[in-house]
């Protein structure tokens, strides 16, 4: 266990409703969530905190306490099982007098000054959390709020400027379970015909994917050089189910059903899995990983299993398309 001098203010995140239960009291309202010992966040940590565990809440009261007037013990440690470590009062309480400072957060979907100035969003790259986590989904009132349809014309011109064929949320900070798709005609004029054949990728028109469920259909794979635009400049080799389906919101909030194959299948499986922190380069095998350069250089032509062969990966997936 390791002792630190805590900071002399330490930050705890109530609900408004919790908040408004603390009146009337000597100290705050806790839930049962506080019942062993009293969670608290660093200033640093907060931003953090309320995206993870208030993340459907849209305001939300910030409490500052001196830490010098609670009772009980502080511990700064890991919560059971995980590594990032908190500040945790044993037997105490957080009375009314250690509380310095109360703010009320009106909740924006996402904290802003995300935003690059410009046209384009910052596109956030691999090591970032968000890209590790998985997002939430969003409710209808959201959906059909200015600020995500604002988000998603956003989206896609941060794509289409990349250019990339998905963008996911988490990938412009937002860890919300919404993206955007779309496979351009003119995307397609550096391939030869053979390879689009190869690849089954079609020209896709502008959509919006939100809350997402993804289904496999049937048990055959496919497996193709993949690159991601979190991940610059890299390519590896991603086996993916051949034919999907997936169960999601439309841009309204209207229900709809995606049945995919092909390319198209692969960009759904790729961008629902940014909505669950899966980057591509953890289901490929890590000796298939090199530089779009050498991919351009080396293999773009070269049949998979060849390439396969020649990395010394495993022969693989029977998937019968190449
Ligand atoms: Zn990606």
């Amino acid at each position: 266990m390791e002792h630190q001098k805590p900071p002399k203010h330490l930050f705890k995140v109530m609900t408004p409703e919790n908040w408004e239960k603390s009146h009337g009291s000597d100290s705050l309202f806790l839930t049962q969530d506080d019942d062993a010992f009293i969670h608290f966040s660093t200033e640093e940590q907060v931003e953090r905190i309320i995206n993870k565990f208030f993340g459907n809440e849209k305001k939300i009261v910030l409490v500052v306490v001196d830490t010098g007037k609670l009772p009980g013990k502080l511990v700064f440690e890991a919560n059971p099982g995980g590594s990032s470590k908190y500040y945790h009062l044993y037997g105490g309480s957080i009375p009314w007098a250690s509380v310095v400072e109360e703010r009320i957060v009106e909740r924006k979907i996402a904290p802003p000054g995300s935003f690059d100035e410009g046209k384009s969003l910052k596109i956030f790259q691999t090591g970032e959390r968000v890209l590790r986590e998985k997002a939430r989904p969003l409710r209808l009132d959201e959906i059909k709020s200015a600020e995500v349809q604002d988000l998603i014309g956003k989206m896609q011109r941060t794509m289409r400027a990349a250019p990339g064929v998905g963008l996911a949320a988490p990938q412009i900070g937002y860890s919300i379970q919404l993206a955007v798709i779309e496979d351009r005609p003119e995307y397609h004029s550096r391939w030869t015909e053979g390879q689009l054949q190869k690849w089954q990728r079609r020209p896709i028109p502008f959509h919006v994917i939100i809350n997402p469920t993804l289904t496999k259909i049937g048990e055959e794979q496919t497996e193709f050089f993949e690159g991601c635009l979190s991940v610059p400049s890299i390519m590896g080799l991603v086996p993916r189910a051949a034919s999907v389906r997936v169960d999601c919101l439309n841009e309204k909030g209207e229900p709809i059903v995606i049945n995919a194959t092909g390319w198209y299948a692969r960009i759904l499986q790729h961008e629902i899995d940014h909505l669950n922190g899966t980057l591509f380069w953890d289901r490929a095998d890590a000796k298939s990983l090199m530089t779009l350069d050498n991919f351009l250089k080396h293999w773009k032509d070269v049949p998979v299993e060849e390439a396969k062969r020649s990395l010394s990966l495993k022969p693989g997936i029977d998937s019968g398309a190449y």
